[in-house]
């Protein structure tokens, strides 16, 4: 049975059980083929082709897509050694050993970016994406918890794991599918992540780790990784606890290096265990390629790596995949080659100064009052003013989706639930002149909004795409 879905098969108006109707163009084809069921028979590749493209058609324009955080554009030399390594599966190391040699060569790439203590000794690996790896970085910390308790004599059936709750929603899945006890330190105020204070409040002697955000997806904010990471430190010197730290860097980890190359929130913090970024996010690869790194190989429990054959010798590996596409981390390697340092900072310098300004100037519309400016990572969060009662984030969003742009509308978690934001997520891409069409489009909407004698939409009406930014599930226990 498939999965329900809102917009599953008989839910969606006019498509019904009806067959899908080919053009009558193609006279040599059946005129028709089942919606749900597979065809009998075989079809011209032209006419499957034809019919897939139109379909496709529908889906929503990815340039004008501001709710994802994950890359919409690439280079065509980087799509056309996609193609040519479409048939590489990652996992087969022997068969592709320089596949093989350009994910290690990106690890020891992004150890060097992240300060390893010794980058050669740092170890890690491509994944899906940061949702992979952030299982692996939780299970890593799991692990070692479990040995140390075990080693010491004393129970290791209770694990938790403290965390902002704004955490994205990989976080909730890893402690629910993996049976670690959720601790997420609420929202208060303007507080909107996770503080030194409180993450060291709910750390007892089951806490694997502390998940710290660069780059909160609620609003772009970084969390004080050096802050949290001394006040468990503190933490350490009172009581003997060892609590590690996991950055998940999953937008800012490709962001801070080459921006803010004096914050220190990454293995330079010795108390950073493990930190992962998608490489399909601000790495700047096509979807799906993320990365998970340890600062060394004592981070990384042994018992969790398995072993494939690599050139007749033995390899490595920790994943939740076997196969997987190969053709993200030749794009990554490509990117690295081909952008460097500089070229990665000048792409970066160029989504933050997008993000400012456009920000700087819906601040200055009027109605609207910023949650964040854009000057983390590259994206920002706005709130209509309490002093507008007639209309809500929620018109803003569907007045916008007129023109065709993607802008998430979404309330935050406990205890903020009260506030509602919109969200906009500059990428590579998404240039000045871009911005200031949507920035006209707003103008252009905000009179026909003002003269609204109420709110016409609220959070029932939002699309679902806050892209991990939704409200943690109350189905599950222990979670508040
Ligand atoms: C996007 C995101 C994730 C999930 O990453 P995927 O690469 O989409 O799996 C995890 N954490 C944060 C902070 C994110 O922004």
């Amino acid at each position: 049975m498939p999965l329900k879905h809102p917009h599953h098969q008989a839910d969606h108006p006019g498509h019904g059980n009806r067959d899908i109707e080919v053009n009558p163009i193609f006279a040599r084809e059946p005129l028709s083929v089942p919606r749900y069921a597979l065809p009998s028979g075989e079809m011209e590749p032209e006419t499957a082709y034809q019919l897939v493209h139109d379909e496709l058609m529908l889906d929503g324009n990815a340039r004008l897509n501001l709710a994802t955080f994950v890359s919409t554009w690439a280079e065509p030399a980087a799509l056309r050694l996609m193609s040519e390594c479409a048939e590489k599966n990652m996992i087969d190391k022997d068969e592709y050993p320089q596949t093989a040699e350009l994910e290690n060569r990106c690890v020891h790439m992004l150890a060097r970016l992240w300060h390893a203590p010794d980058p050669r000794h740092a170890v890690g690996c491509s994944t899906t994406g940061s949702s992979e790896a952030a299982m692996l970085g939780g299970l890593a910390l799991k692990r070692r918890w479990q040995h140390r308790r075990r080693a010491e004599g004393k129970p290791a059936d209770r694990p938790n794991l403290v965390m902002g709750v704004n955490v994205q929603i990989c976080w909730e899945k890893f402690a629910d599918y993996f049976e670690v006890e959720p601790r997420y330190v609420p929202m208060e105020g303007d507080r909107f992540h996770l503080d030194a204070r409180h993450a060291v409040e709910l750390c007892d002697e089951n806490t694997i780790g502390v998940v710290a955000v660069l780059g909160s997806t609620f609003d772009g904010s970084y969390e004080p990784v050096a802050e949290i990471a001394a006040a468990l430190d503190d933490l350490q010197r009172r009581t003997g606890l060892d609590v590690p730290v996991h950055v998940d860097g999953a937008s800012g980890g490709m962001i801070a290096p080459f921006l803010d190359p004096d914050l220190e929130w990454d293995f330079r913090l010795p108390r950073v265990a493990s930190i992962n970024t998608s490489g399909h996010k601000y790495g700047l690869v096509m979807p799906g390629v993320g990365w998970a790194l340890w600062r060394d190989a004592d981070a990384l429990p042994d018992d969790l790596v398995f072993h494939v054959n690599y050139l007749g010798g033995d390899m490595p590996t920790f994943a939740l995949n076997f196969s997987r596409p190969g053709a993200q981390v030749v794009a990554q390697y490509y990117n690295f080659l081909r952008l460097g340092f500089d070229g990665y900072r000048r792409v970066q310098q160029t989504c933050r100064d997008v993000a400012t300004s456009l920000a700087a100037r819906i601040a200055e519309l009027g109605p609207f009052e910023l949650i964040t400016d854009g000057s983390d990572i590259p994206v920002f969060a706005f709130r209509v003013r309490d002093e507008v009662d007639n209309f809500t984030v929620f018109d803003v969003s569907a007045a916008l989706r007129e023109r065709g742009w993607l802008v998430p509308a979404y309330t935050f978690p406990k205890n903020r639930t009260d506030l509602a934001v919109l969200r906009i997520v500059v990428r590579n891409g998404f240039s000045h002149d871009l911005a200031d069409l949507l920035l006209a489009d707003l103008r252009r909407v905000l009179p026909r909004l003002e003269k609204q004698p109420g709110p016409y939409r609220s959070e029932e009406d939002a699309g679902g795409f806050a892209h991990g930014a939704e409200t943690k599930n109350p189905r599950h226990p222990g979670r508040h």
